[in-house]
């Protein structure tokens, strides 16, 4: 069959969204790959005929479960979970789980169909999938996070096992949620195995995973850097978000001898213009985890910085920026003033953070702009690698695990770079890692037939 048979991609993206009606963000996420991918497979045969891209984009399967528990008033409260299980060509489903009321089947659609080609980046034998619940853990108590944990994997468990799909955290799920959801596992099915990542190292968790995701981005980001002859030493930095991978960024960014400006949580953000060095991290860093507190405190402790309420950093001048807090929180007008203040990288710590358009501002100032699927690749390779040691019932090492997942980020940056070189000195890392992602699950499939 000539390639001019077969559907184009307006058709392509026609049927997506006819089949997902109001499907907002999985929309996004498709339309972000399938323009990169219909170029990439125009003269490959093989791929059209399998309907490769058209079998990743409908999930293996998606299921959705009622998680009910009760409150500390005896209040019965009943909420949607679900699991996303996309593909697992190259390896068993693997992919968080995220607590937030924002959490639909659109959003965990997208998200696992990102961790396809995130996983398979990493170069681990790993498939893509996502979870969660739009259960808010922000105002419960301990014992309520608890509950709703334990009765989430009492329906879970069915679904889930180290061969067949291994959750991990997200937004809302860190490493009590885990602790909580591991125990329940454990005594539905009297079975200690690595079901989860991201557990703390008592029970089985990996050294560096806390670090991973940030620490990963940040090295993505000197990669892209050196590549063009930079380095991220003097350099100054805008940061959204104040969890996990933010403060982690924030960490590696500083011990290279880079200047945080910003960070942020969901109701504003500080900016400090003295720098927010390891110290002040420490302390951001006790506020959420301990106190469970706001950023805007951050001002009441730090003289000198400033904070803006309801609003999002882009509009700070500097030289990097990383979009670590959630989906679509960087829009076009943000990229556009990113872009005149003369920022010169990009590199995603959180999954989508950038809208399309934004995107397209990006790519036509041609400034280094890494995608999450590439630049937040390290936390679940790092979870990869958790899933090696309990196999093989080991714990490595600090240093050796710090080794491996500058390797593998390097690594990342490499398969970006063969796939995304437009040939004018310009990378394209989103054409990059889109390629580089697809070719190896697509490859898996066409071995396996049609299944
Ligand atoms: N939620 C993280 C991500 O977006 C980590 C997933 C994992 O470790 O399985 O990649």
């Amino acid at each position: 069959m000539p390639a001019s048979d077969h559907a184009n991609l307006e058709q392509f993206m026609e049927g997506v969204k006819q089949r997902n009606p109001g499907q907002t963000e999985f929309i996004q996420a498709v339309q972000e790959v399938a323009q990169d991918i219909f170029d990439f497979i125009e003269d490959k045969q093989e791929y059209h005929e399998a309907q490769i891209l058209r079998r990743m984009v409908e999930p293996d399967r998606v299921v959705s479960f009622r998680v009910c528990w009760e409150d500390d008033s005896h209040r019965i409260r009943v909420q949607r979970g679900w699991r996303v299980q996309n593909n697992n060509a190259i390896g068993p489903y693997k992919g968080g789980i995220r607590f937030h009321p924002s959490v639909n089947e659109s959003v965990l659609k997208f998200l696992a169909f990102e961790q396809t080609f995130k996983n398979s980046l990493t170069g681990l034998p790993m498939g893509g999938a996502k979870g969660g619940s739009n259960f808010d853990p922000h105002d419960k108590s301990d014992s309520e996070i608890m509950r709703f944990c334990q009765s989430f994997m009492t329906e879970l468990y069915r679904h889930v096992g180290p061969d067949t799909d291994v959750p991990a955290g997200d937004i809302g799920v860190g490493s009590r949620e885990i602790g909580y959801m591991f125990g329940q596992y454990k005594r539905i099915t009297n079975r200690w195995e690595g079901v989860l990542t991201g557990k703390a190292t008592e029970y089985g968790g990996s050294k560096m995973r806390p670090e991973a995701t940030g620490y990963g981005a940040v090295q993505f980001l000197c990669n892209m850097l050196r590549h063009s002859g930079s380095e991220i030493d003097g350099k100054t930095a805008i940061i959204s978000g104040a969890g996990n991978v933010a403060l982690h960024a924030a960490e590696k960014l500083c011990d290279l001898g880079g200047k945080v400006l910003t960070l942020s949580d969901s109701d504003g953000f500080v900016h400090d213009p003295d720098g927010i060095g390891r110290d002040k991290i420490e302390w951001v860093k006790r506020l959420k985890n301990e106190r469970r507190g706001r950023i805007s405190e951050y001002v009441e402790e730090f003289s000198g910085a400033e904070y803006h309420e309801g609003k999002r950093p882009w509009h700070v001048a500097a030289d990097l920026a990383l979009p670590c807090a959630t989906q679509n929180e960087l829009e076009e007008d943000d990229a556009k003033a990113l872009v005149d203040n003369g920022c010169i990288a990009v590199a995603e710590g959180a999954n989508m953070p950038t809208t399309l358009k934004g995107v397209k501002v990006f790519k036509d100032a041609r400034i280094m702009y890494a995608p999450g699927k590439a630049a937040n690749a390290g936390g679940v390779a790092v979870s990869g690698l958790e899933m090696s040691q309990n196999a093989e019932r080991i714990s490595w090492n600090q240093e050796r695990l710090g080794d491996m997942l500058t390797e593998l980020m390097k690594d990342i940056h490499e398969k970006c770079v063969t796939y995304g070189d437009d040939g004018d000195g310009y990378i394209d890392y989103v054409k990059g890692a889109n390629i580089a992602g697809f070719k190896k699950v697509a490859d898996a499939m066409l071995a396996f037939g049609v299944v």
